[in-house]
């Protein structure tokens, strides 16, 4: 059946006329509605305009317009402003907001053609590892119901996965598309920072924050990085730097790749299980003409705590502009002005995102910001320094992409140090603005259930075309990638 199949399979099927997109959307909106119960994925479905989409795509295939991605049905993070739809960054506090403009990803991928079915759930503001703390309750994971998909972009993760929808997109500031995907056994892209626009991308910390494409396989990857990528004039961060086809390089052998293994992410605290799986992989690249090199990220420890600063500091001021006034939760009847601030503020942020804004605010504080922030921005170069030494070695970086395999619903929403220790092996990349890949490698057999384990690939500062070729050639060599959970089959 289509869902089945991945993206560019889903294109040739268009291309050669044996299935139109409304048929294909028709399929997708079916699944959700069949599925989505026990999953709660999706925030909002778009179904009627969807339809409406679908139909113009295949007028536009008919006329000879088409691209790869016309007609192709996908689901937006909730994070992505869309015209006329509600987006809500998984928050009370935008439960009521329709944009009144569309993101640059998202105008983009309708440029592309590309169907929206809808908007996927998240962690509030995009802040956590479990989407435990969307204020529309937790995400499912499809291998397991008891478990979490991860977080933040754990809606994408946990849809692409159930293949209620054929890909999606995701925003990673520490790890939210890469853990998510590795969690869930799907293949997920965060790009170099810059890359694509984060225009209409609700902040949460704007020198981190990056969207990318979470689908099956790398491929799938590169032909919505594709349409993704590429120089905005409404955000002064985005790169005005060419857009490759970043489906030019994926047929490349892999003959004399040297792969950089990190000493600390294979250390203390990796579960054994995701271990071996780890290695089996490295193995297979090393079969496939890679050598494999021993490399140190020193600095490694650091970027846990240092992010914990930074990201919190970017957070407490962009989040300032919720207070009640131009949108967004306005309390009850407000005494005065003050009173209208703190009960707004109050009621419509859940209990990580005052946490964060508390620690942002006191880490900019006059009395510690130097203690504190610039210390962070001191040690957040060093921790870039270190990939740049490591590039002078290896052409990509491998490892785990989170320390173990999905964990239990409830299991770590008290502690939240132990949650931030999820995103140990991501953050940096963040903090370094890199490009990093999690593909599906296998499987834990630890516990009854079987879950699924990525490996994480990184790369040098704009050089995805590799990382997509290095997950390519694996995903041609392994079928880990083409994996269903049972129920969703
Ligand atoms: N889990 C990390 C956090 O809670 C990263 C989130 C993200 O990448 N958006 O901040």
């Amino acid at each position: 059946m289509y869902h089945t199949k991945t993206l560019s399979e889903l294109s040739a099927l268009l291309e050669a006329g044996d299935v139109t997109s409304v048929q294909l959307t028709e399929h997708f909106l079916q699944r959700i509605k069949v599925h989505d119960a026990k999953l709660n994925s999706f925030i909002t479905v778009t179904e009627e305009q969807a339809l409406k989409t679908a139909a113009e795509a295949d007028k536009k295939r008919q006329a000879g317009n088409a691209g790869p991605l016309t007609g192709i049905p996908i689901a937006h993070k909730d994070i992505f402003c869309t015209r006329g739809v509600k987006t809500t960054c998984g928050s009370k506090m935008l439960d009521n907001f329709e944009s009144p403009y569309n993101a640059t990803v998202v105008e983009k991928m309708q440029q592309a053609g590309v169907v929206m079915l809808g908007k996927t759930n998240m962690d509030e503001f995009a802040m956590g590892s479990s989407n435990e703390t969307s204020f529309y309750g937790a995400v499912k994971n499809p291998w397991n119901t008891r478990a979490v998909p991860g977080g933040s972009s754990g809606g994408s993760a946990s849809s692409v996965a159930a293949r209620l929808s054929p890909a999606a997109t995701g925003t990673d500031t520490g790890g939210s598309i890469r853990q998510p995907a590795s969690l869930c056994g799907i293949t997920g892209l965060k790009p170099t920072y810059g890359r694509i626009s984060r225009y209409g991308m609700i902040a949460f910390a704007s020198s981190l924050d990056q969207a990318g494409p979470m689908a099956q396989s790398a491929e799938d990857c590169a032909l919505l990085l594709n349409a993704m990528s590429g120089f905005d004039p409404k955000d002064s961060t985005s790169l005005e730097k060419e857009v490759p086809d970043y489906t030019a390089d994926l047929n490349k052998p892999l003959d004399g790749l040297k792969i950089g293994l990190p000493k600390e992410y294979f250390g203390e605290g990796l579960d054994e299980d995701v271990n071996k799986v780890v290695q089996k992989a490295i193995a297979e690249y090393k079969a496939m003409g890679a050598e494999i090199i021993d490399i140190n990220l020193p600095n490694t420890h650091l970027a846990v705590p240092v992010y914990y600063v930074v990201a919190p500091a970017e957070c407490s001021s962009n989040l300032s502009r919720f207070d009640g006034v131009r949108f967004g939760h306005r309390c009850k009847d407000p005494k005065d002005l003050e009173d209208l601030y703190k009960r707004s503020r109050g009621e419509g942020f859940g209990e990580e995102v005052k946490r964060r804004i508390l620690v942002g605010t006191y880490a900019l504080s006059a009395g510690y910001y130097d203690a504190y922030y610039i210390k962070a921005q001191q040690l957040r170069r060093m921790i870039s320094d270190d990939f740049s030494e490591a590039f002078k070695k290896v052409d990509v970086i491998m490892g785990p992409t989170s320390p173990e395999t999905a964990f239990n619903i409830g299991e770590k929403s008290d502690d939240p140090i132990s949650m931030y220790l999820s995103d140990i092996y991501t953050i940096a990349v963040n903090l370094a603005g890199l490009p990093g890949m999690s593909i599906p490698a296998g499987f834990s057999t630890k516990s009854s259930v079987s879950m699924p384990v990525g490996l994480q690939i990184i790369a040098g500062h704009f050089d995805e075309s590799r990382l997509l070729n290095v997950a390519h050639q694996y995903q041609l060599k392994t079928d880990w990638h083409k994996q269903i959970p049972e129920a969703f089959k």
